[in-house]
């Protein structure tokens, strides 16, 4: 059959993961077996809403796919339906496919390079509407939406009145970030001493919440209906839904970091905003990674409290930390990761040691590492240990930007010398449907 790519004509068969022509990553509907882009929500064949497939549980890795691209992002790309999505330090949107060959296509030209500071958000629709995703962008005058689907699709977000800025990133360890909550994002926007949460929903007017304290040095970050950030001796938070907004000053000698730590501290993966925020139905987390002293360690504060509770907590010196595909910390204390959740911070044993500076990933049950004293990734499934081979020889604590989760399998970022690498491994194939399953 047809590729789904329309600009393709190339020719797929079922069971293919992506078009041996033009490289694009492909689903196949379980109803009437037509291929998809990945990024469809629909089935073109039969309308079915195509939901995440199965990889079966046993299936091991196949061998690594390097994708090369000469340009260079500060923060690690963004796995979204089968593609990598990044900005680059000049400023420009790129996809490329895990399968692909040549150097990515160029998805969004943005006017200005200083976009290319901010770590983006992805703002993937409104609970209960068909998703419409968008890559949103900021610089300090301006914030972009740009479609994910179609690249012709572009709005601007919102732009300050005269005289005032919006807080994004000037330099390339700053920890300003676009927050996304539920039904849109959210940021920081300055005039002098003053400074304001901007509450922007996709669908209605924005409004903003004066912010009385010292500087914002961290954020916003949101989930759900909550939005969080910093100041250097305060968490505040915002609750969307009630409009109720909400500080703490944070205890004893604890301060967040306001740029990247040095190594000795922690290794915090690039792009990784110090502050992530967790909702479940019954709980309500903030986490902030900073130091006390010249330690790493990092405070913990329980929102559905009352009243707010707020621990600081050491952790290994030097430890990689990054973020799972929902946003959520990972650390590698190497005999176990570490991942902080709404309901407090859940341990994961390795059953080996890990080199805890190297990133650490979570995926379909596996732990994926590197082994202590080793230079190759390992997968630690229960009592069994594999080690992942590939294309990581230069791959070390200066270079590695972080794991990627893929819906079916990872991918390894590697940045050197104005370059990137983004070296995939494949989990299995899908789940083949049996006739009965199909009928
Ligand atoms: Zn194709
Ligand atoms: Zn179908």
């Amino acid at each position: 059959m047809k590729c789904p790519n329309l600009s393709c004509g190339g020719t797929v068969v079922r069971g293919n993961q992506h078009c041996h022509s033009c490289a694009s990553p492909l689903v196949f509907c379980a109803v009437c077996s037509v291929a998809n882009r990945s990024e469809a929500h629909f089935c073109r064949g039969c309308s079915t809403e195509l939901s995440a497939q199965t990889f079966e549980e046993s299936k091991d890795y196949g061998p690594s796919r390097t994708v090369t691209i000469g340009l260079s992002s500060l923060a690690r790309p963004r796995s979204w339906r089968g593609w990598f999505w990044f900005v680059t330090s000049d400023g420009d949107v790129m996809r490329v496919s895990p399968y692909a060959r040549t150097e990515p296509q160029p998805w969004f030209k943005l006017p200005e390079k200083s976009f290319g500071l901010t770590p983006p958000a992805i703002y993937s629709g409104g609970p209960g509407q068909v998703p419409d995703p968008y890559l949103v962008i900021m610089n300090t005058h301006q914030v972009l939406a740009v479609s994910l689907l179609n690249s012709d699709r572009t709005r601007i977000v919102y732009s300050p009145a005269a005289g005032r800025t919006l807080l994004s990133n000037t330099k390339k360890d700053n920890h300003h970030a676009i927050a996304e909550w539920a039904r849109g994002v959210a940021f920081i926007e300055k005039q002098g001493d003053q400074q304001w949460l901007v509450i922007c929903p996709f669908d209605r007017e924005p409004w903003l919440e004066p912010i009385q304290d010292s500087s914002v040095v961290v954020g916003p970050v949101g989930r759900e209906n909550l939005i969080c950030f910093c100041t250097i001796d305060r968490l505040h938070w915002y609750d969307v839904a009630t409009r109720r907004p909400g500080s703490l000053r944070f205890s004893g000698e604890f301060k967040p970091f306001t740029e990247r730590p040095a190594a000795g501290v922690a290794n915090l993966a690039p792009g990784v905003t110090p502050l992530a925020v967790e909702v479940s139905t019954q709980e309500r987390r903030a986490y902030i990674l900073g130091q006390a002293g010249e330690r790493i360690y990092y405070a913990e504060a329980d929102l559905g409290a009352q009243p707010v509770r707020m621990t600081a907590v050491p952790l290994p010196p030097g430890s990689f930390i990054d973020l799972n595909e929902r946003g959520s910390f990972v650390v590698n204390a190497s005999n176990e990761v570490r991942e902080f959740t709404a309901l407090g911070e859940k341990r994961h044993v390795t059953g080996r040691k890990l080199r805890g500076s190297m990133p650490a990933v979570l995926s379909n049950g596996d732990i994926i590492g590197f082994g202590e004293g080793s230079s190759s990734p390992i997968v630690c499934r229960r009592e069994r240990f594999l080690t992942l081979g590939g294309d990581v020889q230069d791959c070390d604590e200066e270079s590695v930007m972080g794991w990627m989760f893929r819906e079916n399998g990872v991918a390894l970022a590697v940045t050197n010398r104005q370059k990137m690498k983004l070296i995939s491994w494949d989990r299995g194939g899908p789940v083949e449907m049996t006739e009965r399953e199909n009928a």
